[in-house]
């Protein structure tokens, strides 16, 4: 089969790959519909993080029909249009009964192959999937691809992002970082109630889409976010600060846009060593920080109702639809942010 794999710093191919098989009963083999590349696609391709074997084949967004299972899978059949969070789950450990389905004890992330071992990503013609039963689920009638795409990492993780910032009415929220992820943690703070969300980025067309999406728009450019945070929150700042960049300078203004007592809300993924922040800066503040992996298998099923019925927009954050086969070209169109690009679907 042809796939999108990792050659090394900023280097992807379209190659032709192994075809996946079934390894272990409970496996099925989907084949790919739509594949999504994702902001966090790039830390490895720019080696910020480091291990990924060359030859892997990336991503960890995509919907499809399953085109085979193994003999121990009984509720996903052949035929099945299904959608898949970015990590397999077991269903049945300590946090996938309690919804932290993100750190299921037998949860591989897909697109992760390092030193031989993990699992190979979505970017291709087809993909094994373990644990296929609890993994997968079966894509309604009344939802296209791309938004099941959509809920499996990108609005699943916003909408996460929003939660997390514990929003009411009447608080004041930022958002830090206007790229899919961002707009969907703006459009969930929006479906949860809130009245006031400013949204910042520098790049205009980012600011505009999250003016769409209901947020006040800052271009951290040419205006000061803590000012204006402060001046809308009677000076105190941010209620809850929602974190959708993952760097030390996003890290850094969230903590200087909250206010006391507030709440900073991160699902941007950090691969650096230190906190932005100081202990003393957290303690002054009587900080709340909450931080880590969207649990996309426990929300794409519940937030699938409010966007079949139109009150959760997704798909919209999708500016540009390949072939699999230009998928390299992709990631240098989305890596350096050309075209208006915010999110890249592959067909295979
Ligand atoms: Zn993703
Ligand atoms: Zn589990």
């Amino acid at each position: 089969m042809k796939a999108i794999t990792f050659a090394g710093f900023r280097d992807v191919e379209f190659e032709t790959v192994e075809d996946p098989r079934i390894e272990a009963p409970t496996d099925a083999i989907v084949e790919v519909a739509v594949a999504g590349i994702c902001g966090s696609d790039l830390h490895p391709y720019h080696e910020r993080e480091e291990g990924l074997d060359f030859g892997t084949v990336m991503g960890h967004e995509f919907v499809g029909r399953v085109a085979e299972v193994g003999a121990d899978v009984t509720r996903v059949k052949v035929g099945d249009v299904v959608y898949c969070p970015f990590t397999t789950n077991c269903g049945e450990c300590h946090y996938c009964s309690v919804g932290l389905t993100s750190r299921c004890t037998r949860g591989q992330l897909f697109g992760w192959v390092g030193m031989g071992e993990g699992l190979h990503g979505g970017q291709a013609d087809g993909v094994r999937v373990p644990l296929a039963d609890t993994t997968l689920a079966r894509v309604g009638d009344n939802l296209t691809h791309e938004q099941a795409l959509m809920l499996g990492d990108v609005a699943a993780t916003g909408y996460f992002c929003a939660e997390q910032a514990d929003i009411k009415p009447d608080g004041i929220y930022a958002v830090i970082g206007c790229g899919p992820v961002g707009i969907m943690a703006v459009r969930a703070a929006r479906h949860l109630g809130a009245e006031m969300v400013y949204a910042i980025d520098s790049v205009s067309e980012r600011l505009e889409m999250a003016g769409r999406a209901g947020a006040v728009p800052i271009n951290y450019e040419s205006e000061d976010p803590v000012l204006a945070l402060h001046e809308a929150a009677d000076g105190r700042g941010a209620d809850g600060v929602m974190e959708a960049v993952g760097s030390f300078g996003s890290a850094r203004s969230a903590i200087e846009l909250v206010r006391p007592g507030g709440v900073v809300s991160v699902v941007g993924v950090h691969t650096e060593t230190e906190f932005a922040f100081s202990p003393a800066e957290a303690y002054d503040k009587n900080l709340t920080y909450k931080v880590g992996r969207c649990p996309a298998r426990a929300y794409m099923q519940r937030l699938a109702p409010f966007v079949e019925s139109g009150d959760l927009v997704v798909d919209d954050v999708i500016s540009h639809r390949v072939p699999l086969a230009d998928g390299a070209d992709a990631y240098r169109l989305f890596d350096e942010k050309r075209d208006n690009c915010t999110k890249v679907v592959l067909k295979p």
